[in-house]
């Protein structure tokens, strides 16, 4: 029985995709195997399947950093046949085949029974990003932070792991502060839960080491001059969660926010997370997320698609979070 995938190869320095037929042998080692239903396309997707960035370390490879499905056949403690699971980066997509086929092997380590009431469409709207997003929550619940403290800034908000990081923390009470490049995208991340919409540009810019105390914490997916700004204009004890680097790696910053605010910064890894803090990301997102609000993010697409969803992405034309469904 051949299934359908998405595969990348490299000729040269050039990587490209195309969507072929391959069997249960094309399969890597693992103790569970599962039917895919849905997988999805986050910023690290775009880098992978563009060649960029270097993600994926061996081809050909089946791209694809998250998927979402029914378990077929297991011989993992406490993974059934007829689960519905969810994996989350890992080695996927790095040398392991990843979401973007209908079927997939990997360990059971890698997964993670999907709480109720979220479906296996849900777990991918969530994807990545989404649980990227709940980790930073939980890294400001960490810091201390609480809805009385004062505003949170989200950057990149009109992205995915800015998207949902709204809807959560409005749904959690906070006063939300939206960043965006795309004004026009105001109605959406009001909709979402922002209570305030800025310019990007506002925060893009080389300013000084310490500014105005505007927020209680943040969470950031843009790095570079943003989030050197973003520590200058954080209050007293205030808790900024690090996870992106959409305008760049670099953190052009000095210590003064540190050693006379007592702000935190907290990284956030969604990658080689331990197991037992996916449990708690996926748990919390199944308490706190607004399945309405994850609904009003996510539009869906077909495995031939996502080249087309890839270039959209660099050209920060998507909105919030791309499912795909490989069975399209
Ligand atoms: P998206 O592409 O969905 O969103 C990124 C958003 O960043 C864009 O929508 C845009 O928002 C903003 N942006 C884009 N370019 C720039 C720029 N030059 N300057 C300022 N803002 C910009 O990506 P994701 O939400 O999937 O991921 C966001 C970031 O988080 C990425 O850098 C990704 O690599 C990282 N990430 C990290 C993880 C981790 O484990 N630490 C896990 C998941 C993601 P707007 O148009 O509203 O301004």
């Amino acid at each position: 029985m051949t299934f359908k995938a998405l595969v990348a190869t490299q000729t040269g320095d050039a990587v490209s995709t195309s969507v072929i037929a391959m069997d249960e042998q094309d399969l890597m080692a693992g103790d569970v195997t599962v039917a895919v239903e849905y997988s999805t396309v986050n910023y690290k997707d775009a880098l992978a399947v563009s060649g960029r960035g270097g993600i994926i370390k061996q081809f050909p490879l089946v791209p694809g950093i998250d998927l979402a499905g029914t378990v077929e056949a297991s011989s993992y403690p406490g993974i059934a046949v007829g689960d519905k699971v969810v994996a989350n980066s890992w080695g996927l997509s790095q040398t392991h085949h990843g979401g973007y086929a209908q079927k997939a092997r990997l360990s059971g380590d890698w997964l993670v029974k999907i709480p109720t009431p979220f479906s296996t469409k849900d777990a991918m709207a969530i994807g990545t990003a989404g649980y990227t997003a709940m980790l930073s929550v939980l890294a400001l619940e960490h810091g201390g932070l609480a809805p009385a403290r004062g505003d949170i800034l989200v950057t990149g908000a009109s992205g995915g792991v800015g998207s949902v990081a709204i809807a959560l923390l409005s749904g959690l009470g906070y006063r939300v502060v939206a960043s965006t490049g795309r004004l026009e995208e105001g109605d959406y991340l009001r909709a979402l839960g922002a209570a305030e919409v800025i310019d990007r540009r506002t925060l893009s810019e080389p300013s000084g080491p310490l500014g105005a105390e505007r927020w209680a914490g943040a969470i950031d997916s843009v790095g570079s001059h943003t989030l050197a700004n973003v520590l200058a204009q954080t209050q007293y004890r205030g808790v900024v969660a690090a996870c992106g680097l959409a305008q760049g790696v670099d953190l052009p910053a000095t210590v003064l926010p540190f050693i006379l605010r007592n702000i935190t910064l907290a990284g956030i890894d969604s990658v080689n997370a331990p197991q037992s803090i996916r449990l708690e990301a996926w748990s919390r997102l199944a308490r706190d997320l607004d399945l309405e609000k994850l609904g009003r993010t996510t539009s869906v697409v077909g495995l031939a698609d996502i080249p087309e969803v890839v270039a959209r992405i660099f050209a920060g034309s998507v909105r919030g979070r791309t499912v795909v469904d490989v069975n399209a």
